[in-house]
C-alpha cells in the first residue's frame, strides 16, 4: 500500500477526526489536521482554520503544502449539531450547521482539488452521518447538511472521476465522542436498542474505514456511501 501521500483532516484535534489522523500517522502518511482549538495528535502538523472561512482554509492549505507537500487525501470531518424541532429552529441554527458541515466541505474540497487535478490523483472523503439518509427528528439542519454531502460526492465523482480522483462518503452511526456523550442517558439507551450491533462504535472503527477508502485498494470506488453504523441505517 502506497502511503507516500499527504493527508489533511479537518477537525483533527478531537473525536473522529483525531482518530482518523492517528490512523494515517500509524500507517506512515504525512498528516496535517486543521483545528480551531487544541492540537492534532502526535506526528501531525496542526494548522488553524475555521472551515466557514474560505480565506482561513486557503491559508491552512498553503501552510500544509509548504511544510508537507500537496494534499492528496482530504477528509472533510469538521462538523457541528444545533438540534431542535423545526418550529423552534432559528435561521441561525439552520445556517450555521449548513455553513459548517456542507459549506465547510465545499471550501476544503474546492481548495484541495487544485493540487489533486495537477497530480491527477486524489481521494476526497466526506464524513456524513447515518441520519443524512435515515432522518432524525430534531435534526433537520444536520440531516440536510449530511445528505447534501452525498449529492456533493456524486457530482464531484462525475466532474473529476476521469482525473484519478475519487469522492466518497463515510456515514457513521453513533460513535463514542463529545457529540454523543452530550445525549441524555435514556436517549442513549433508546438508540442502542435500535442498533442491530447493540452498541455505539469507537472512533477507531470509523478511522479504519476512512484509511481504507484512501488506499490503493479503493481506487475504483467513487460516489459511494459507506455506512459505519452497526446496521442502524440498513437499506440506504
Ligand atoms: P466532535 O464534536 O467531537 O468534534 C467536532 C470537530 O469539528 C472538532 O474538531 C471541532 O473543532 C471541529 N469543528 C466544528 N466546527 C468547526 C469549524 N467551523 N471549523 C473548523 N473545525 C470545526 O465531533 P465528532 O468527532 O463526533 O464528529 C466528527 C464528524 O463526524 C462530524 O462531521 C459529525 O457530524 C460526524 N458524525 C459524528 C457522529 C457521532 O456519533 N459522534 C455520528 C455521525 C457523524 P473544535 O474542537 O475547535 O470545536
Amino acid at each position: 500500500m502506497s502511503t507516500d501521500r499527504v493527508v489533511l483532516v479537518t477537525g483533527g484535534n478531537r473525536g473522529i477526526g483525531r482518530a482518523i489522523a492517528e490512523r494515517f500517522v500509524a500507517l506512515g502518511y504525512r498528516v496535517a489536521v486543521t483545528a480551531r482549538s487544541g492540537e492534532g495528535p502526535e506526528g501531525t502538523l496542526t494548522v488553524r482554520a475555521d472551515v466557514t472561512d474560505a480565506a482561513a482554509v486557503d491559508t491552512a492549505f498553503s501552510q500544509v503544502e509548504a511544510e508537507l507537500g500537496p494534499v492528496g487525501i482530504v477528509v472533510a470531518n469538521a462538523g457541528i449539531t444545533k438540534d431542535t424541532l423545526l418550529l423552534r429552529m432559528s435561521e441561525e441554527d439552520f445556517d450555521s450547521v449548513i455553513a459548517t458541515n456542507l459549506g465547510g466541505a465545499f471550501r476544503v474540497v474546492k481548495r484541495a482539488s487544485k493540487g489533486m487535478l495537477k497530480a491527477r490523483w486524489g481521494r476526497v472523503i466526506l464524513i456524513s452521518s447515518v441520519v443524512g439518509l435515515y432522518g432524525s427528528a430534531g435534526q433537520i439542519n444536520y440531516a440536510a447538511s449530511k445528505s447534501g454531502l452525498v449529492g456533493f460526492a456524486r457530482s464531484l465523482t462525475r466532474e473529476l472521476g476521469a482525473r484519478g480522483i475519487t469522492a466518497n462518503v463515510v456515514a457513521p452511526g453513533f460513535i463514542e465522542t463529545d457529540m454523543t456523550s452530550d445525549l441524555p442517558a435514556d436517549l442513549q439507551a433508546d438508540y442502542k436498542r435500535n442498533i442491530p450491533a447493540g452498541r455505539f462504535a469507537t472512533t477507531d472503527e470509523v478511522a479504519g474505514v476512512v484509511a481504507w477508502m484512501a488506499s490503493d485498494d479503493a481506487a475504483y470506488i467513487s460516489g459511494a456511501v459507506i455506512p459505519v453504523d452497526g446496521g442502524l441505517g440498513m437499506g440506504h
